[in-house]
């Protein structure tokens, strides 16, 4: 391979899975692009699952969609926020996707009878698609999965060492991100796991640049020094990464330290500083807030809030834009069964959301929690499962389509929402559900309209199910508005209700484009009419 210019930063992580390595990266990026450089992204997932979309939310948390319709890891969610970036299928693979290929090239013949092996085969093909992801920009940042010493993430390991070899190791920079706990016996922290995890790395070849140190606490200088010591990286390219209120403020926590400017150094990348302001104005008005705000999310994945992670960002942009602070209840939706329960739970809340889901579990409890927003005047905002649902109970109980109900549920009953052409409840099921970013034109005049400003959008959708249109005529006699379409499929995309101050629900995802500096406008109002409502409840 050439020498190339093109620059390349790897992360891993060390010591303990969860300690915000996407985040991490996601500031960095953050930096570097606001700095000027044209920076691209990557995920690079161990597991085998060819992709996120076959895994229970719970499991893994949300499965982030991107414009072309891949469905990807959390992270990708991150990268999205901090950036200006629109990634695409290449931004993120697993050992699944990269395996796939692999026996599918075997299959034909492609190795020339050579046995294949995990060198060169399989770290052939990660390096190809690390190359490929960084095909559009100057510079990648490319996050590898897991924690290093994990059985699965040792091809990428090695991947990267190889990789740093074949396009000069000056282009490329290894950030290694530990834990540093904090021992209470001890009453101090403790640099040993992140010792041993350095050293890990080394026995596979990999030298880090730069080491950023996870902390619940401020780390004091002869516990930076003892890594900078035993680690052998040098002081200047040690940095903290501590707890911190808002998510928002990593990468000024970085800047403040010098750590972009730092690793253009190393790479040898001259640029000016960046332009923070954008983030700062973020930051102002997230700790500035001139009221609180209670937002009901209605949902089955409650335990786990990465499963909602987009969605509790968007909410949390919209709360930015109108300077007042969220405070999200998340409500188990198999809670609010028992109608008798629905005015005790739901008493109080400013907004009621009711976000995507899959299966039955719970839904006539997100059911009952519609009705409430709709007979209280509740500001009310449906998302995918969330839109489905308000189409039942508006059928139910006001177009007196009794045993209206979706296919997804079960045959029994009028199916207002079915399977779309195509779809069906036992098709295979990776990849193909409808996904990605998909036209939708707005009725002039709607709700929907005056929110976008606009009446042609483009949002992202992860779905089998759709409105069926033979009832949209009953629906629109009892007084629902349908506000978006999806001319070319004849699909609905958006309705409301125009008595109601506040009621819309969208088959698609706009979670998925928010950002905290360019807040979804739908969030947006969705949190101005909750902020208004809440007065009322004061
Ligand atoms: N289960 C519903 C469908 O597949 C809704 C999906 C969703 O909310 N993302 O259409």
């Amino acid at each position: 391979m050439a020498k190339t210019n093109k620059k390349y930063i790897f992360i891993t992580g060390g010591v303990a899975s969860s300690l915000g390595k996407g985040l991490a990266s996601a500031s960095i990026a953050a930096l570097l692009e606001r700095r000027g450089i044209k920076i691209g992204m990557l995920k690079m997932d161990p597991y085998i699952n060819v992709d996120p979309g076959t895994m229970s939310p719970t499991q893994h948390g949300e499965v982030f969609v991107t414009d072309d319709g891949a469905e990807t890891d959390l992270d990708l969610g991150h990268y999205e926020r901090f950036t200006s970036l629109n990634l695409t299928k290449k931004s993120n693979f697993t050992t699944g996707k990269v395996y796939l290929q692999v026996i599918e090239n075997e299959r034909e013949g492609k190795y020339l009878g050579k046995t294949v092996q995990v060198v060169p085969h399989i770290t052939d093909e990660i390096k190809r698609r690390i190359h490929l992801a960084a095909e559009d920009c100057d510079l990648i940042l490319g996050e590898i999965g897991g924690t290093v010493g994990d059985i699965e993430s040792l091809p990428f390991m090695e991947s990267i060492r190889q990789f740093a070899q074949d396009v000069g190791p000056e282009n490329v920079l290894f950030v290694h991100l530990v834990l540093v706990p904090y021992l209470k016996a001890a009453g101090e922290l403790k640099t040993k796991p992140a010792q041993h995890s350095v050293k890990e790395l080394r026995e596979i070849g990999l030298v880090p640049n730069i080491i950023i140190c996870r902390s619940d606490r401020d780390i004091d200088e002869a516990a930076l020094s003892k890594i900078t010591q035993f680690c052998n990286v040098p002081r200047s390219q040690v940095f903290k990464c501590i707890d911190v209120d808002s998510i928002y403020k990593v990468p000024s926590l970085f800047h403040e330290q010098g750590l972009d400017e730092k690793a253009s150094e190393l790479l040898g990348i001259w640029t000016g500083r960046p332009n923070m302001s954008d983030l700062d104005d973020v930051i102002y008005r997230w700790a500035n807030p001139t009221q609180k705000i209670k937002i009901g999310i209605v949902g089955k994945y409650t335990d786990l809030i990465e499963s909602y992670k987009s969605l509790d960002e968007a909410l949390r942009h919209g709360a930015i834009a109108n300077q007042v602070e969220l405070d999200p209840v998340y409500i188990d939706s198999d809670d609010l069964e028992n109608k008798s329960k629905v005015a005790e739970l739901l008493g109080g809340i400013d907004g009621i959301l009711v976000p995507g889901g899959f299966g039955v579990r719970g839904t006539e409890g997100k059911i009952n929690a519609i009705e409430y927003a709709r007979t209280n005047s509740i500001p009310f905002f449906g998302i995918c499962l969330g839109l489905q649902l308000a189409i039942v109970e508006f059928a139910r109980n006001v177009a007196k389509i009794k045993d209206a109900t979706s296919e997804e549920f079960g045959n029994s009953g009028t199916p207002v929402i079915h399977y779309m052409e195509g779809q069906s409840a036992d098709g295979r099921k990776g990849g193909s559900m409808r996904l990605g970013a998909y036209d939708c034109r707005l009725e002039s005049g709607t709700l929907a309209h005056k929110i976008y400003g606009s009446e042609n959008i483009s949002e992202r959708h992860r779905h089998r199910l759709e409105v069926n249109n033979e009832y949209i005529e009953k629906m629109a006699d009892a007084g629902m508005t349908i506000s978006g379409q999806n001319r070319e499929l004849g699909l609905v995309e958006v309705i409301e209700i125009e008595e109601h101050p506040f009621f819309i629900a969208c088959q698609y995802h706009p979670e998925f484009k928010s950002r905290p500096f360019a807040p979804h406008p739908l969030f947006k109002s969705f949190i101005e009419k909750s902020v208004e409502n809440s007065k009322g409840n004061e």
